[in-house]
């Protein structure tokens, strides 16, 4: 990442509104923005209404070689407590959700922009009686991001039933890459950093939409029966290493209800670290790294993370 040192005045000359469209926001807590409510602030936050402001404000910044993250709905983000150097971009406008093709009797294509919530595009698949995405119900976040992480649960990942997404690169160049360009893997879609997901076109199953309802419900009640949804965090913090589910390692550890500052690891799900209000990013991490070293002595495994670890330190 290029590191941005410009004061704010300069700032907001660059991103001065006269060629987009879309707010911007200076000095922006991420922590009002992430679901942990952890993080500092962003030295700008642009929220651009269509794709021509999108690559007008790309090309602004890498002009002045200011730094672009972009961000989805911030459910599997962990952002530091310096905050993040740039420009971080919120594509949540992005977020049409329609039929793209009516293949046949037996299958649609939706497309969907990456700004649009994963439970708005299941809710829009169930009403028009399109099945396949039910078990994802339940996750937050954004199309882009879930496609970007390769989101999944019970069995179900994004890259099923992805057909192709359209990218932007920092030029504001538009292309599309088929999802076998992307070598999905477990929770990665190794999408190079300098591609932005503008929306996605997934294939889907005709079926019953009461079926779909069902389905959706009972899948929803096994998360809220395992996992802590109604507190903050960022989903599972370690990936689930082969043949093996890092809750499952983290409690026969016993580090459930471990505490470090306001961050605890919860009792109910032990892969879900929670901000119990106030809590610092060094907390977390702090956490994380004893919790990996309690694991590693017990089982011998070493976790890798899931979430992603964005900005500087304090
Ligand atoms: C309560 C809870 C339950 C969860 N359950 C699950 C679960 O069951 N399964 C699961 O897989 N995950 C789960 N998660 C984690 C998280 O919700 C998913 O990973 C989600 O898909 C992330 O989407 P997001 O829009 O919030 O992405 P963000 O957290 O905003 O970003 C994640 C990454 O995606 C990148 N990104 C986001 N948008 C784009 C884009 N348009 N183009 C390019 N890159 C982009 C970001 O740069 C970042 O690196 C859970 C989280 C919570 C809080």
């Amino acid at each position: 990442m290029l590191s941005c040192t410009m004061n704010n005045r300069k700032l907001k000359e660059i991103f001065n509104k006269e060629h987009f469209r879309g707010e911007v926001r200076f000095d922006e807590p991420m922590s009002a923005h992430t679901s942990l409510r952890i993080g500092g602030p962003a030295e700008v936050m642009a929220f651009p209404e269509d794709p021509v402001s999108l690559k007008n404000i790309l090309l602004s910044a890498n002009r002045e070689q200011i730094p672009v993250f972009v961000f989805g709905g911030g459910t599997n983000l962990l952002v530091q407590d310096g905050g993040i150097e740039g420009l971080v971009i919120s594509l949540k406008a992005f977020n049409r959700i329609d039929f793209a093709r009516e293949t046949d009797d037996k299958k649609a294509v939706l497309f969907a922009g990456a700004g649009a919530m994963l439970s708005s595009l299941i809710s829009f698949s169930q009403k028009n009686g399109l099945a396949g995405i039910e078990a994802l119900a339940g996750i937050p976040g954004y199309l882009g991001g879930a496609v970007y992480m390769n989101a999944g649960s019970f069995g179900v990942e994004i890259k099923d039933v992805l057909v192709c997404i359209a990218v932007m690169d920092m030029n504001g160049e538009i292309s599309i890459l088929n999802k076998d360009q992307l070598n999905f893997s477990y929770r990665s879609s190794n999408l190079p950093e300098s591609l932005m997901i503008l929306s996605a076109n997934i294939a889907l199953n005709r079926d019953n939409p009461d079926d779909i309802s069902k389905r959706i419900k009972e899948f929803l009640q096994r998360k809220r029966d395992t996992q802590p949804l109604g507190d903050s965090s960022a989903g599972c913090v370690f990936k689930n290493p082969e043949g093996n589910a890092a809750g499952r390692l983290i409690d026969a550890a016993g580090c459930k209800g471990m505490r470090i500052g306001n961050v605890e690891v919860s009792a109910v799900h032990a892969n879900y670290f929670i901000n119990k209000g106030g809590a610092a990013c060094r907390d977390f991490i702090e956490l994380m790294d004893k919790v990996k070293v309690r694991v590693r002595k017990h089982s011998g495994v070493i976790l890798e993370p899931e979430i992603k670890i964005v900005g500087k330190k304090n």
